[in-house]
């Protein structure tokens, strides 16, 4: 590959000429801005617009990132913009600043980054910026025509006598409202050259009112009051607040007041969820209570759906945005706050590719355009309950439930030596049999999907194992195949031993389809509905489940982490969960956090009206010391004292990670790759920056690869960042196999 347009390369400066460039960003994965010259007509280019460009022996679409007045190549050798895509920047120059930013921080390639923010379709240099609409107009050919020609087709005299007195054009969805369906009419005037294709402005999409009257709204308790008040007196400056309020404690009614103020002031709010699940449920509660148009965004839309509600957004009509973590970089003109809530969750962390905190960013965004950020949880991460106690986020806490609801009371049930029926000890099913009676509702966390966590003969020992990761296949009972939940490989249930022909397969352990069918046994008479992964994949399904949750109409929810977030569950009075030893002595350092957060957020599920709520934790390892610390002292002290390990240990928040992970077909290759990168970073000479392993990563081998990581350790952001940026640059020029892939995680959230 050879780029003459190269630019930015390190370690290399050449005398700077003076000369006007643009510097454009392509979607390849290289660091570097390209190079070029203006186009001929360039009047007022601004940063944010689509250009074509001369890439390669083709042309590309490209993003101008900067007009600078110098250039390290020679300018002899530069080519020029082709065109000018777009009468307007596609992003102004705060929303270009924050992916600048992102990419910068996170070591991602800034095309690429900035291509992942702008929808899809406007890749393609065809494809025009439209927000704008499809329309159609006379030519003057058309103006001038005889209409008495067209005697004998009266629908093309008919669009013709329309379009006529129409000098801008008209809509084509206004067109087929007054005509009908008149596709064929329109294609015989074109051809004829009496109409042509124009693009109209969008015309205004109108506010909605909200769907509740004004007066529907709860009277705030004095902690909703004070939270509300303190955010909107930082209103028109940065400063980050951290809502701690427990479940139930109405954080999502001190969002909707503000943002209410600031609709009424003509501003725009942006909301990001860790959960699609999570969309359609608040965006109903957004939608009763808010002026519209509420614009969501998140990946399960289909791309002109999510391109419509971008450019709502960006043309500054919608009131909210509405998304998962990927909407973090949706423009908005008049923004005036972001609201991260469920900030703990690890799903705001994008696991590939562009691995970017959606809460991070929104600090830094909010930062950028000085308005307030709201973090909301129950059970703060670590990383922002550090920030709060040494004063960097001001602390807002709810300690209250809203209304009249009492908090859960959690109860540890010593299952050791105890009978199990369908893995629920006597004392549960007691319980349970009893909130059945009462007429209330039950909630079984088992965070663990499918049939059998393990499939297993009887007679030699043989296990079905995934062959391309180390684990083991999940028995899927209802669908006949074993499934591996690392890689989605999978094959038919085998009737006999694929070892020794031995017909005595059995399953060890328990998923919840499982404890779905064994609950049937149970409580035959009582309805009862599974939500996991596999039940709610039809569209439409999950939504319809929680509804019917709702309003009562199942008795027994169970399922794995989907019910434990955010959902609000009134009747349940009742919650079990049922094995989460495992995850108590898993090695990741997050482990402990994750865990606790899990069991406080599953307990915020039950008894959220009038009705008080009960938690059984079902336990072999009662005296474990978390359980015990969440029980006697709550998530805060839980959380006090799992900082004060962090500190001790020097992990995050008291220091700051990245992970340099790599992989390939072969086990030895990463780890070479790594000790290469491992001796490069011990050159880089900084003590400060404290390197770990390569070792291999703790599922070693995963989809048929190998993988290894190295850790990467300092007490200092900006250090961290600076040796990194050097470090990346060295690895990327480093010639390696084809089959080697590596990649730089910065604030790892999972080590796996
Ligand atoms: P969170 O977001 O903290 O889980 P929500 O905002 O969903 O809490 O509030 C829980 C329930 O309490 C909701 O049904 C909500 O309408 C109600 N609620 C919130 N604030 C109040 C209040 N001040 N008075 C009465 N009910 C309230
Ligand atoms: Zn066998
Ligand atoms: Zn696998």
């Amino acid at each position: 590959m050879s780029f003459g347009e190269r630019s930015g390369r390190p370690n290399r400066r050449r005398l700077a000429v003076s000369v006007t460039v643009y510097r454009v960003a392509i979607e390849v994965p290289l660091m570097a801005l390209f190079d070029y010259l203006p186009p001929c007509h360039a009047a007022n280019a601004r940063p944010g617009l689509r250009l074509l460009v001369p890439f390669g022996r083709g042309q590309r679409v490209g993003i101008l990132v900067e007009i600078a007045d110098h250039t390290d190549q020679d300018p002899a050798r530069l080519k020029a913009v082709e065109a000018i895509l777009d009468p307007r920047p596609l992003l102004e120059p705060i929303d270009l600043g924050l992916i600048k930013w992102a990419a910068g921080y996170y070591q991602q390639p800034l095309g690429e980054a900035l291509f992942a923010a702008i929808p899809t379709r406007l890749r393609n240099p065809a494809a025009l910026l439209d927000d704008r609409v499809r329309g159609v107009v006379a030519t003057p050919e058309g103006q001038a025509f005889e209409r008495a020609r067209l005697t004998r087709a009266p629908r093309q005299r008919a669009v013709l006598d329309l379009l006529r007195p129409q000098l801008q054009g008209v809509s084509l969805t206004w067109l087929i409202e007054q005509l009908g369906d008149c596709n064929a009419t329109l294609r015989a005037l074109r051809a004829k050259g009496l109409i042509a294709d124009c693009r109209l402005e969008p015309e205004r999409v109108p506010q909605t009112p909200p769907l509740l009257p004004a007066s529907d709204a709860p009277q705030l308790n004095a902690e909703q009051t004070l939270a509300v008040s303190a955010i909107a007196a930082s209103r028109g400056d940065f400063r980050a607040f951290l809502l701690d309020g427990v479940t139930g404690s109405g954080k999502t009614e001190v969002y909707i007041q503000l943002i209410q103020a600031l609709i009424a002031d003509g501003q725009q709010t942006l909301v990001v969820v860790p959960e699609i699940g999570l969309t359609p449920q608040l965006r109903e509660r957004f939608r009763q209570r808010l002026p519209g148009p509420i614009a969501v965004v998140h990946s399960a839309l289909n791309a002109s759906e999510r391109e419509r509600n971008w450019h709502l957004a960006a043309r500054g009509e919608a009131t909210l945005v509405l998304g998962t973590r990927s909407a973090i970089f949706t423009p908005l003109p008049r923004l005036g706050l972001i609201v991260v809530d469920e900030e703990h969750d690890p799903s705001l962390k994008q696991q590939e590719g562009f691995r970017y905190s959606a809460r991070d960013l929104a600090v830094r965004r909010a930062q950028l355009a000085g308005c307030p950020v709201v973090l909301g949880s129950a059970t703060p991460s670590l990383e922002s309950l550090h920030n709060a106690l040494n004063g960097r986020y001001t602390e807002l806490r709810l300690t209250q439930r809203a209304g009249r609801a009492q908090p859960p009371r959690i109860a540890l049930l010593d299952i050791r030596d105890q009978p199990l029926q369908a893995g629920l000890s006597r004392v549960l099913r007691a319980q349970m049999q009893a909130e059945i009676a009462a007429g209330n509702q039950i909630l079984l966390f088992l965070n663990r999907r499918g049939y059998a966590p393990v499939f297993t003969c009887h007679g030699c020992g043989w296990v079905g194992d995934c062959p391309r990761c180390d684990v083991h296949l999940t028995l899927h009972l209802i669908r006949r195949r074993l499934w591996c939940h690392h890689c989605d490989w999978s094959r038919p249930l085998p009737n006999h031993c694929p070892e020794c022909k031995g017909e005595d397969l059995r399953m060890l352990g328990r998923g919840t389809e499982r404890l779905e069918d064994d609950l049937r046994v149970l409580f035959p008479d009582v309805t009862i509905a599974r939500i996991d992964r596999d039940s709610t994949r039809r569209k439409g399904e999950l939504a319809r489940l929680f509804g019917a949750a709702q309003r009562g109409e199942i008795q027994i929810l169970l399922g794995t982490q989907m019910l434990a977030k955010g959902h609000d569950f009134p009747g349940v009075t009742l919650v079990g969960i049922l094995d989460l030893d495992q995850s108590l002595y898993a090695s990741d350092f997050r482990a402990p956090e994750r865990t606790a957060q899990l069991i406080v957020q599953v307990a915020g599920r039950a008894g959220r009206a009038e009705r008080p709520g009960c938690v059984v934790l079902q336990t072999r390892h009662p005296e474990h010391p978390l359980l015990q610390c969440l029980l006697t002292d709550g998530y805060r002290g839980f959380a006090t004292a799992a900082l004060a390990e962090r500190e001790a240990a020097e992990l995050p928040p008291f220091a700051y990670l990245a992970l340099l992970r790599a992989d390939a077909p072969d086990a030895a290759e990463p780890l070479a790759f790594l000790r290469q990168a491992r001796l490069l970073g011990e050159g880089l000479a900084e003590p400060r920056v404290q390197l770990f392993g390569p070792v291999p990563a703790p599922m070693e081998r995963r989809a048929g690869r190998y993988r290894a990581q190295l850790l990467v350790q300092c007490a200092e952001r900006r250090l961290l960042q600076r040796i990194l940026r050097s470090w990346s640059a060295t690895l990327r020029a480093l010639p390696r196999s084809k089959t080697l892939r590596w990649s730089l995680d910065i604030d790892p959230q999972d080590m796996l």
